[in-house]
């Protein structure tokens, strides 16, 4: 397993997280099973926006004697009276499942305590109003709450609360299909998206900018990517291939899957030994060709180039400081092979299935770093 810093932390979160939306297909003691599996396996980051209330015990017993070996995501806003999910923005409800949350994981403090789905201005006005944000950051000053968060699938209103300066992690939904084409088709329910391709790039580049962590939600379109007939490009994409496409994306930390089953997270961890081809999503360039044409999305499928170039850090580290990521300069200049050493070979642009001039590029970014 591999391991991300937080940035404005000391937490090592694990790149590949769980999703709890889907675990109550499984009995309360398969729960723990997948829990112990989960840690057993390096996981160490688990997202409580959960379909239903079953989980939280179950994981409140898992976790019994390793409380310091995992990462709860806890959203306020998340109700669990009736057994079942509901959504509120009343703060003494919110309160009430809060507590509710915290007794059933068994634990006295959240490590990333989550405004919960906001999407629209309205909204974050009515739970600002309401005091909720304000009951996060008083949780925060005694110790409660260690980070704040955000779940959000809409770029402008996430920009809205990155000006407040109060979020360390952001819960947002990345995929192919949402950052391709977002906004343009009728998306089944439960599986919308937000903005163009550039408000989307620019908000993950704002985010490691910002020093802000991002934990992904539906890498797979809710399961809709994974198939030709309902993926939104007509084409299906794997597991692996969204996960590593999520993760390729500046600010992303930990990708969350929603796991159902002992066997979805056996699948899911394979993604650790996975081979380089079976998550080289580079296919998605024959996908998207309107909207992807001429981008890096870093995904290295040009390598090996000749001249030791890692193509894709390279390029984002230039998009990045070109966003005002003063760290993104200092991160370039440490790099052993710099754009000054490409030889024009023209090798990366004739492999670059997102039709990328890199050559030029190389040329474009030598001169902007001056080496
Ligand atoms: S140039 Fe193309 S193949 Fe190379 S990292 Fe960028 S997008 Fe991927
Ligand atoms: S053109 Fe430059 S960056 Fe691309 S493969 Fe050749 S040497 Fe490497």
């Amino acid at each position: 397993m591999q391991y991300r810093k937080l940035p404005k932390g000391t937490e090592r979160i694990s790149v590949l997280g769980i999703g709890t939306s889907s675990i109550q297909a499984s009995s309360e003691r398969e729960i723990e099973e997948i829990m112990d599996a989960a840690i057993a396996s390096g996981i160490n980051f688990f997202d409580m926006a959960s379909s239903e209330a079953k989980p939280f015990a179950a994981y409140g017993r898992g976790i019994k004697g390793r409380r310091d070996k995992v990462y709860f995501q806890i959203h306020f806003g998340a109700n669990y009276e009736t057994g079942t999910y509901g959504w509120t923005t009343n703060l003494d409800t919110v309160k009430r499942s809060v507590d509710w949350q915290m007794k059933a994981l068994q634990t006295d403090y959240i490590d990333f305590g989550f405004i919960h789905c906001i999407d629209e201005p309205a909204d974050l006005q009515s739970i600002e109003k309401a005091g909720i944000i304000r009951y996060i950051e008083e949780l925060k000053e005694k110790g409660v709450v260690r980070h704040i968060g955000l779940s959000s699938h809409t770029p402008n209103l996430v920009n809205k609360v990155l000006d407040m300066g109060i979020l360390d992690m952001l819960m947002f939904s990345i995929n192919p299909a949402y950052d391709y084409a977002g906004g343009e088709l009728d998306y089944a329910t439960d599986s919308y998206a937000a903005g163009s391709v550039a408000e989307r790039m620019d908000l993950y580049r704002r985010c490691e900018t910002d020093g802000v962590g991002i934990s992904v939600m539906k890498a797979f379109s809710g399961g809709q990517l994974l198939s030709a007939k309902t993926s939104s490009f007509g084409r299906a994409l794997t597991e692996y291939q969204c996960i590593q496409y999520a993760l390729d994306k500046p600010g992303v930390l930990t990708v969350l899957p929603g796991v159902r089953s002992m066997a979805d997270l056996k699948r899911i961890l394979g993604f650790c030994n996975a081979a380089p081809e079976e998550k080289d999503y580079s296919i998605l360039g024959s996908f998207a060709p309107q909207d992807a044409a001429g981008k890096c999305v870093y995904c290295n499928h040009c390598q090996p180039c000749p001249a030791g170039l890692d193509v894709g850090l390279i390029n984002k580290y230039y998009d990045l400081a070109r966003s005002g990521d003063t760290l993104a300069e200092n991160h370039y200049k440490n790099l052993a092979v710099k754009a000054d050493a490409c030889v024009r070979c023209g090798h990366c642009n004739s492999r670059c299935p997102f039709h990328v001039d890199q050559m030029a590029r190389m040329q474009e970014i030598a001169a902007y770093f001056n080496c």
